[in-house]
């Protein structure tokens, strides 16, 4: 599994002030890291990874490329030694827009930097410059090719519900975005901190941000569609940090706000597939409904605090999961019966007692129960065919129509 050693370079790293910024709060740090630092926190990571080739050093924080040189080129210096064949893959690094160009880069190769993440923001001009952030658009722009040309990884931060950024500017931002098609992306909803621009704007009825509804909503589409584009979602939602609890005076933060766009996300997928049935004439009646999602979704498919269930039990609707590792991450199937079915085949010897006719759909046979006389795991019980010897059996005490129609659908389903 992928994992970062993240190192912070707090707000020294920047020669500005953003309406929305206090670095110290966000990343929880005081202190400046230096060069024993860093080697400290690679040799400890070195005994603790479990995979170093993926595993990153990552100096996020402030800016990284507008630090004094002297100072960015200690941290590097330092970071470098760890990095290569037979240690770890790469060096990350955040930083603006307008700290980007031909000679930084060049340096960051040479020092074994793999990807650069870009704080964005926003992509409208109004936006920016509302939020005191210095820089245009088109500098995200120059510096995203710019990276690119030089063949690192390119990841960008996006902020949602900025002061000034109404849907219009929201969608502006998400398209281009999209249209840059990093390899990475950060989302994060605005989180209005003590001792801020943003925060005095509050204050004095100015700045009137967006209802955390609509947020999450504008995230869940970012969360959603950049994934379905390939771009992989590295964050939504600042880390859940008792910092950012204590200094907060608004905008738009929840300890696990990733899982909650996700859980909307997978809402609005379990209500397209019910649609698309309906049009297709086969409405799903009331009762129980059972969904496929990917292999280890069904927590993000129940939702925070099950409120999907609970929202579907309100329609009359009892949904129920299954996992398949063929669907993508945020996309669901309705379940047919030649899926769901599946489940009667392992332990079942109770199953198989009551039922009066059996079958097998590996090989297709049709049989009596007492015909089976081998059971895997003789306690539990999971019978195994009397014709093939495979471990395919369902009996017709599931409710499933155990006909040779129906074993070929689910030999078909399944192997
Ligand atoms: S550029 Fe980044 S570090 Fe600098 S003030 Fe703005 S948000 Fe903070
Ligand atoms: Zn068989």
């Amino acid at each position: 599994m992928h994992s970062n050693i993240s190192i912070f370079v707090p707000h020294v790293g920047c020669p500005h002030k953003c309406a929305f910024c206090d670095q110290r709060t966000i990343t929880g740090e005081q202190k400046l890291p230096h060069k024993e630092d860093v080697e400290r926190a690679c040799l400890q990571a070195l005994g603790q990874v479990d995979d170093i080739s993926d595993t990153e050093i990552a100096f996020f924080g402030g800016s990284f490329t507008a630090i004094p040189r002297e100072y960015m080129l200690e941290l590097l210096t330092a970071a470098h030694k760890f990095v290569g064949e037979g240690r770890f893959a790469g060096i990350r690094i955040s930083t603006r827009p307008d700290c980007i160009d031909d000679e930084v880069l060049g340096i960051l190769k040479s020092y074994g930097v793999t990807a650069i993440e870009l704080g964005a923001q926003s992509m409208s001009d109004e936006v920016l410059g509302a939020n005191e952030r210095g820089h245009t658009a088109e500098d995200v722009r120059k510096a995203s090719r710019l990276i690119r040309e030089y063949g690192f990884e390119l990841g960008l931060q996006m902020m949602v519900g900025l002061y000034k950024s109404g849907h219009q500017q929201e969608d502006e931002t998400f398209n281009e975005i999209m249209a840059i098609h990093p390899d990475t992306v950060r989302i994060y909803p605005v989180v209005i901190l003590k001792n801020t621009r943003l925060a005095e704007l509050l204050a004095s009825g100015e700045y009137k941000p967006m209802s955390f509804d609509e947020v999450v909503s504008l995230s869940t589409r970012a969360l959603g569609e950049f994934t379905k584009a390939g771009v992989k979602v590295i964050k939504c939602g600042l880390h859940a940090s008792e910092f950012v609890e204590k200094d907060m005076v608004g905008g738009f933060y929840h300890p696990a706000f990733r899982e909650l766009c996700e859980g909307v996300l997978y809402r609005l997928a379990m209500e397209k597939a019910l649609g698309d049935a309906e049009k297709a004439g086969t409405p799903i009646e009331k009762g129980t409904c059972v969904f496929s999602v990917g292999k280890g979704c069904t927590s993000k498919a129940v939702g925070q605090k099950k409120a999907n269930k609970l929202y579907f039990e309100k329609l009359g609707l009892r949904i129920k999961f299954t996992e398949d590792k063929d669907i993508p991450l945020y996309e669901v199937r309705l379940a047919d019966d030649a899926t769901t079915a599946h489940k009667c085949s392992i332990y079942n010897r109770k199953q198989l007692e009551k039922s009066s006719k059996c079958g097998c759909f590996y090989c297709g046979k049709i049989f009596a129960p007492d015909e089976i006389t081998n059971y895997l795991n003789e306690k539990c019980g999971t019978a195994l065919c009397p014709n093939c010897g495979t471990d395919s059996v369902i009996g017709d005490a599931g409710g499933y129509p155990i006909t040779e129609d129906f074993m070929r659908k689910m030999h078909e389903r399944w192997f």
